[in-house]
């Protein structure tokens, strides 16, 4: 792993579900009903985690995380962002800036964008300038513009420090 500087990306998806916490960013989203999933569901974390492992060339989440391991259940999404961002450490790279769409169709998420840029921002020790986050519907189009479920797109660039 020579390369100075380094790009990844990252896709998540989570279905709606009854009686859970809407987590994305890890912001706790008022909501009628949150995202299915092993961990908290936050996509958005999960997305992002995933751009800088890829970034590095490492293995996806599920590798570090098995859905199968009844030790993640639950687990904080941030704990996987301070893991990802340990292991590209590890590898001589930290991680430059992140940005990253959720598509949407509700709630509406952009009163919530700067509190989950403040909280990714700790959890991956970036000023929160280097972080973009986005918010859009998919214009009532498939399962998510139905409102069955929430998706989120997350590139990063990493660099190699001195
Ligand atoms: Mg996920």
């Amino acid at each position: 792993m020579s390369a100075p500087f380094r790009i990844g990306y990252g896709y998540d998806i989570h279905p709606f579900e009854e009686g859970r916490r809407l987590i994305l960013g890890g912001v706790d989203i008022p909501f009628e009903k949150g995202l299915k999933g092993h961990s908290d569901a936050d996509c958005l974390s999960h997305a992002i985690a995933d751009a800088i492992l890829g970034a590095a060339g490492l293995s996806d989440i599920g590798t570090y995380f098995p859905n199968t391991d009844s030790k993640w259940k639950d687990m904080d999404s941030q704990d996987i962002l301070r893991k990802a961002s340990r292991e590209i450490n590890a590898h001589g790279y930290l991680v430059g800036n992140i940005d990253a769409m959720i598509i949407a169709e509700e709630p509406k998420l952009s009163p919530y964008l700067a509190q989950m840029k403040e909280i990714l921002s700790k959890s991956l020790s970036l000023p929160v300038t280097s972080i973009g986050i986005k918010a859009t519907t998919n214009e009532g189009v498939g399962d998510i513009g139905r409102g069955l479920a929430i998706a989120a797109h997350a590139t990063c660039l990493i660099y190699k420090h001195a």
